[in-house]
């Protein structure tokens, strides 16, 4: 799973639809794009917004996204810049470039248009994460970009829907898979966890920050046992209470966090007892607190770790689930802790993608962000779609 950055020319405008990096260890870095003349960027995370900074410095173009994007983007572009930089890997662009990039952004909402030159871009929700957009190129073709999107609606956000157009950018993560029900992984989610917490455990929920840790959140709202709150996921949701019309719901939100509890330092981390449950990043066990809790239970059987999304090779999640073991530093470290996989992607999966190009019945669907595009191309194909899916750097014709 790549990082995605895509050029497009329309009319003798060039256009760059986000620019993103790999957080991987060390991170992988795109080819740099040619000059473009606007810059969109659909949603923070980094794996399509990691470049902005690099792209702002060195291009100063303007970048348009939603305010959520701008806030939060921000916060996670800082931090990564900190992360490799503590870790000894080098990165194309400073501290001080993300701080600069403010200056660029040009902010959008949900259900309006931009005009550039005789283009007008429209924005639409992704149904992602708060923020997160696709945007409608219509000039002679109509053009829809869609980011990441999800379709379904979480207790985060409302998914999307489709929107017809000539030619359809998408992204393909789900490519050949599909999600288990939703209610159904909530509900034995829910369930294992109070098994570790009544069997005097320590649930430990590694989480993204953004989106995932407020999702997870919410759906262990009503639980009767304590629930901790650790890692950047507290930051992001100072913000996210404050983004009323990218919230499904602001006020489940609020109750949410007025319910769980924060840890505010090192101390209070250790403070957590058993028979609690505590929500912290990072999702792949790559860095972060969660790499403290796992070392503290890591001879505790009683403990477990509850992995909430898909652990992309060569993580340390991925290690866990195939091998019983994390990488603590240059440190191979046995977790003796029950591991449990729960999948409550942010992404449409196979039969979501399908549906949703079917209902924006293109001309022509180009497939990018996949490992496996080739299952939703073929299932395209068969319905009669033109279908492309570039390698990185090529260029086509649509
Ligand atoms: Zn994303």
């Amino acid at each position: 799973m790549g990082s995605l950055c895509l050029y497009l020319e329309e009319n003798g405008v060039r256009f760059l639809f986000d620019c993103g990096l790999t957080p991987s260890k060390p991170p992988k870095y795109p080819i740099k794009p040619p000059p473009v003349d606007l810059a969109f960027l659909t949603h923070a995370h980094i794996d399509h917004s990691g470049m902005i900074p690099w792209l702002c410095a060195q291009q100063g173009v303007d970048v348009i996204a939603t305010q959520p994007t701008i806030d939060i983007g921000k916060m996670l572009l800082e931090d990564s810049v900190k992360v490799s930089s503590s870790e000894g890997y080098p990165v194309p662009y400073e501290k001080s470039d993300v701080r600069v990039m403010r200056r660029y952004f040009q902010e959008a909402a949900f259900d309006e248009s931009v005009e550039v030159g005789n283009i007008e871009v429209m924005v639409h929700t992704a149904g992602h994460i708060p923020g997160a957009a696709m945007f409608e190129l219509i000039s002679g073709k109509s053009v829809l970009f869609t980011g990441d999107i999800n379709t379904l609606d979480t207790h985060l956000v409302n998914g999307t829907s489709p929107v017809e157009c000539d030619v359809l950018v998408i992204e393909s993560t789900y490519s050949g898979r599909n999600h288990p029900p939703r209610s159904k992984t909530e509900y034995e989610f829910i369930e294992k966890t109070r098994e570790v917490v009544e069997r005097g455990g320590l649930a430990i929920i590694p989480a993204f920050a953004v989106g995932r840790s407020q999702e997870v959140l919410m759906i262990l709202m009503n639980s009767d046992f304590e629930v901790w709150l650790d890692g950047m996921g507290r930051a992001v949701n100072r913000e996210f209470v404050k983004m009323n019309e990218y919230v499904r719901s602001v006020e489940k939100l609020r109750k949410t966090m007025g319910r769980t509890r924060i840890v505010r330092n090192a101390a209070e981390r250790e403070a957590i007892g058993l028979g609690q449950a505590v929500v912290t990043t990072s999702g792949m066990l790559d860095g972060g607190p969660v790499l403290d809790y796992l070392k503290e239970r890591r001879n505790d059987p009683k403990s477990a770790v509850l992995l909430t999304g898909f652990q992309v090779e060569d993580t340390n999640g991925r290690r866990l689930l195939e091998t019983g073991e994390i990488m603590y530093g240059e440190t191979p470290m046995k977790i003796d802790c029950e591991v449990g996989f729960y999948d409550f992607s942010a992404h449409a999966d196979h039969s979501e993608l399908l549906r949703f190009v079917r209902e924006c019945s293109p001309e022509t669907v180009v497939l990018c962000h996949g490992d496996n595009r080739e299952a939703l191309a073929a299932d395209l194909q068969a319905e009669d779609f033109t279908v492309i899916s570039p390698e990185e750097g090529e260029m086509v014709n649509v």
